[in-house]
């Protein structure tokens, strides 16, 4: 016979004793791994429960994986704080639960003035299943075609907008910082054109736009 299941009570919220941190559903939290060895698991809780004497307090969560725990592993863009959102659910029991965390956007994360132990940022959702990714695409930039990774400096061009990694325009990361004003390669060619053209035709000087432009000056 099978035995009658104790009810569950939902919580609203739950002070974690051990952390003197009260967290409550659509927190972030970094929970202790089976394996010591292994960096925390970083999770969004979904919802808190306990049984009918409020003890024995289990929390439903969604799991944060970190690059290497994909299957396709840790790629070049990824940032060193990253994480993706998976659809792998859980319920560990509160105790488990080391610290509370933040799980930023991209866009506010490239913001921090400073990121701490706790700060981690995502920007794709994970299919734990088979490997993919949502959004399966992202914007690239450089001339090496690469997702941007928060961690890596990156210079812009003033003319396209583009960034660029510096070593992939033969600078050193001290070189790049004390960039006044940069322009792309192909940029800087496209201006040269544009300097000979201009040239070409102020030499005509019964040329009305030329004019125009003139007499604004
Ligand atoms: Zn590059
Ligand atoms: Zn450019």
């Amino acid at each position: 016979m099978a035995k009658q299941k104790a009810p569950r009570r939902p919580l609203d919220s739950y002070t974690v004793n051990h952390i003197n941190r009260t967290i409550k559903a659509g927190d972030c939290v970094l929970m202790r791994p089976s394996d010591p060895s292994k960096p925390s698991y970083v999770a969004r809780i979904e919802r808190i429960e306990s049984d009918s004497r409020g003890s024995n307090v289990k929390v439903h969560v969604r799991w944060y994986y970190r690059p290497e725990e994909s299957i396709g592993g840790r790629r070049p863009f990824h940032g060193s704080k990253e994480v993706f959102l998976s659809d792998h659910h859980d319920i560990q029991s509160a105790d488990t639960i080391e610290s509370m965390c933040t799980v930023h956007s991209f866009k506010s994360y490239t913001k921090l003035d400073a990121v701490g132990n706790d700060d981690f940022f995502c920007r794709f959702e994970y299919n734990s299943s088979n490997g993919s990714f949502n959004p399966d695409r992202v914007a690239v930039y450089c001339k090496c075609e690469m997702p941007y990774n928060p961690d890596d400096l990156m210079v812009q061009c003033e003319a396209c907008t583009d960034w660029f990694h510096p070593t992939c325009i033969d600078l050193t990361v001290e070189e790049a910082q004390r960039l006044d004003h940069f322009f792309c390669g192909s940029c800087s060619a496209e201006s040269q054109k544009n300097m000979q053209n201009s040239l070409t035709s102020s030499r005509v000087p019964s040329d009305e736009k030329v004019d125009t432009k003139r007499r604004r000056r």
